[in-house]
């Protein structure tokens, strides 16, 4: 990111920080890696040394989550997927197949609204809407939470809190969603802060992303497997992450 953009974007979290709080600065310091980590480290999912942890967002979705959990099988490895409920409840077997197959299921949502300046009352109807029908689908209950656009604002918190979520963001990501991401520049992205502990961000449907843009994750799931293991580390769903 240019510089000139970085100090745009850190002048405008200041200023929401005086203007609202410091929470609701949260979005924009997000988009900045270091700031992410230097401020707000207990939501980075940081676990063992030993292990990085898997995620994805924004499924369940037909068209991807299959081969994606297609490939998974063939590498031996188990992630955690962050759910919508809306796509849960569009495609519950979907779901159950993603719990079938061993991996943590977790929440993302009920819809994929961005937190920031909506009420507490709407945030928690969309959270707990969306647990809900995890719970029904799979009959168990999700123990992670991620927020849409890793936006964290105190209801999202007091939230989760209430449901027994813990709030999970992300330490590395392949910025998977673009339409000019390809499997070399998701690995190229998600090494640049790849370390032991990490949580990895990707996804598993493209319905909030460019269309056909799980086909660049996919393409970088065996390499990534490769990479990691070749620093000694396993590839592993939150629940085996020691965090
Ligand atoms: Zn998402």
């Amino acid at each position: 990111m240019p510089e000139a953009k970085v100090d745009k974007v850190i002048r405008f979290g200041v200023g929401l920080a005086t203007a609202e709080s410091l929470y609701r600065s949260f979005p924009a310091l997000n988009s900045i890696p270091q700031l992410r980590r230097s401020l707000w480290p207990q939501f980075l999912g940081t676990g063992s040394a030993t292990t990085v942890a898997l995620t994805f967002d924004d499924g369940p979705d037909p068209k991807s989550t299959p081969l994606i959990l297609d490939k998974l099988d063939q590498l031996g490895v188990k992630a955690t997927f962050f759910c919508l409920g809306e796509m849960v409840e569009r495609y519950p077997y979907v779901l159950k197949d993603v719990h079938d197959r061993g991996h943590d299921i977790a929440l993302h949502g009920n819809w994929h609204r961005n937190h920031l300046f909506r009420s507490a009352k709407s945030i928690r109807y969309d959270m707990e809407r969306g647990f809900d029908t995890i719970r029904s689908t799979v009959s168990s209950e999700p123990v992670y939470f991620r927020p849409p656009y890793g936006v964290i604002t105190r209801p999202t918190l007091a939230t989760a809190a209430s449901l027994g979520l813990r709030t999970v963001l992300w330490g590395t990501w392949g910025r998977d969603w673009r339409s000019a991401a390809t499997p070399a520049s998701v690995l190229k992205d998600l090494k640049s802060n790849l370390e032991a502990g990490s949580t990895i961000l990707l996804h598993d449907s493209d319905c909030t992303s460019a269309p056909g843009s799980f086909k660049s994750t996919l393409g970088a799931l065996e390499p990534l497997h490769s990479l990691v293991g070749m620093n000694g580390w396993r590839m592993v769903p939150l629940s085996e992450h020691g965090f």
